[in-house]
């Protein structure tokens, strides 16, 4: 693992994402590593020649940057992160996601979050003092699998267990992943676990595979199941026989939710 202090110049960009204005990445890189990652293209804007997972840039400066730069910016609510994971394990000894916390926490900026780490509940102090919710996401509720697509990031029970105590909260439930929790019976099995645990809003995304991606899942993937994907890749009624399958099964919840396609 490669991993590098560097100095960034803005850590606050305008976002193209459905519902935030603006993202925070405090890193660039992901220690968690996810085969499906999209972020991946960070690794070419940034000129890192390492595996997707096996480097970070820490951006050591970023609250003091952010302190200047939320003056200057509207009002505008705060993905944290898009392109990263603002809780990855390097969190925890650098605190640069918290710090950058504590500079939004004098502002009135809406915050949202999106991780894969239960080190989240250790920022609660200050996250339930601000305008803020705590999205996790899933692509499985099922160990086994996350095992093979998220090997580094916390376990579903971990989640599950933070999930459990944070108020002020939703799921993002995606990529759904073709062959592992794209069954009616698997995402009812998810929903259930979402609904147990008091979850009332879902963001629910199908997988992009997109070449970069593609590329990189080649090399986890054993042969049988990349035919599979392979088939899913070329094929255009999967999104549309997917998102039926997903609204049949949402029928019998009452999540407020968002489909991504
Ligand atoms: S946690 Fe998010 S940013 Fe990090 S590797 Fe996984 S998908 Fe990418």
């Amino acid at each position: 693992m490669k991993i590098k202090e560097v100095y960034c110049k803005s850590v606050l960009s305008k976002s193209g994402i459905y519902g935030v204005e603006y993202a925070l990445n405090p890193y660039t890189g992901c220690e968690h590593g996810c085969i499906y990652c999209y972020a991946i293209f960070m690794k070419k804007f940034k000129e890192h020649k390492e595996e997707w997972g096996n480097f970070v840039d820490i951006k050591i400066n970023a609250p003091t940057i952010l302190s200047k730069e939320i003056k200057k910016f509207q009002r505008g609510s705060i993905l944290i992160s898009s392109v990263t994971d603002p809780y990855q394990p390097l969190e925890r000894k650098y605190e640069i996601t918290r710090k950058c916390l504590y500079v939004l926490s004098k502002h009135d900026f809406p915050v949202t979050f999106l991780t894969k780490s239960d080190l989240v509940l250790r920022d609660l102090d200050i996250i339930e003092k601000m305008n803020a919710d705590v999205g996790f996401t899933f692509t499985t509720v099922e160990e086994r699998v996350r095992k093979i697509f998220e090997p580094k990031a916390s376990s579903i029970e971990k989640r599950f267990d933070a999930l459990e105590k944070i108020e002020n909260k939703y799921v993002f439930f995606g990529p759904i992943l073709p062959e592992f929790s794209d069954s009616e019976e698997k995402i009812r099995e998810a929903f259930t676990k979402f609904e147990e645990r008091n979850v009332k809003r879902l963001y629910i995304d199908r997988i992009n595979l997109y070449p970069n991606v593609w590329e990189r899942m080649k090399k986890f993937l054993d042969y049988k199941t990349l035919i599979k994907y392979q088939k899913i890749r070329k094929s255009e009624e999967y999104p549309i026989i997917l998102r039926r399958r997903v609204m049949d099964v949402l029928k019998d919840f009452s999540f407020e939710y968002k489909i991504g396609w």
